[in-house]
């Protein structure tokens, strides 16, 4: 495939006007072949997801910068981890989705809700560790190892406590489509419970 990082450009972008992202962190990968791509620190809080295909950096599988002048992301490690632990990882988004979030914020696995999201199952919640430390890496491969095998045919996830969500799926385009279609669900579930109970 050729540099994705045009297209993850596009999809911050999309996804901080969809509220899959917001200002305060979150960071995309993709990995193609031996090659990491991710988004900078402080794609949020200082450039609100509106990254040109410049401000992403390229890693090798080691962790180091090859090429771009940012700061490597403060959950780079967990992304170098999970693409260690699960060789069908093709990509990995972080991100504080704004219905993820109520869950997250309240320490709640997210149900499935309906045919979109039914695949996933229950997404889970993954020990709770410190931002920014290799803990947090190690709780999140834990938590997302079980699940590894339905890499093969669709994206899968974890919440962090308090914090967000990880998704990882087997591209780009797969990683975005588990993001939207868990804070989707994550609604209808919410959502469902203004709805009177049923008759009959
Ligand atoms: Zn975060």
């Amino acid at each position: 495939m050729d540099d994705p990082r045009a297209a993850m450009a596009a999809i911050c972008r999309m996804a901080y006007e969809r509220k899959l992202l917001d200002s305060a962190g979150g960071n995309l990968t993709v990995r193609i072949g031996d090659r990491i791509y991710m988004s900078p620190r402080y794609a949020g809080s200082l450039k609100q997801w509106q990254l040109d295909a410049s401000d992403f950096l390229t890693l090798n599988l080691e962790g180091e910068v090859l090429a771009g002048s940012g700061q490597v992301s403060r959950e780079g490690a967990m992304h170098l981890a999970i693409y260690r632990h699960l060789p069908m990882a093709g990509a990995v988004f972080h991100a504080h989705s704004e219905n993820i979030m109520v869950f997250a914020a309240a320490c709640r696995p997210i149900p499935p809700t309906s045919e979109q999201t039914d695949k996933f199952g229950e997404i889970p919640l993954v020990r709770h560790a410190a931002s920014h430390t290799q803990d947090l890496a190690d709780n999140v491969v834990e938590g997302l190892r079980p699940q590894a095998e339905k890499l093969e045919k669709h994206g899968i996830a974890c919440l962090i406590p308090r914090h967000g969500i990880v998704c990882v799926a087997r591209d780009l385009n797969a990683v975005y489509d588990t993001l939207e279609r868990i804070d989707r669900g994550a609604r209808m579930y919410l959502l469902g419970r203004l709805l009177d109970p049923p008759r009959g």
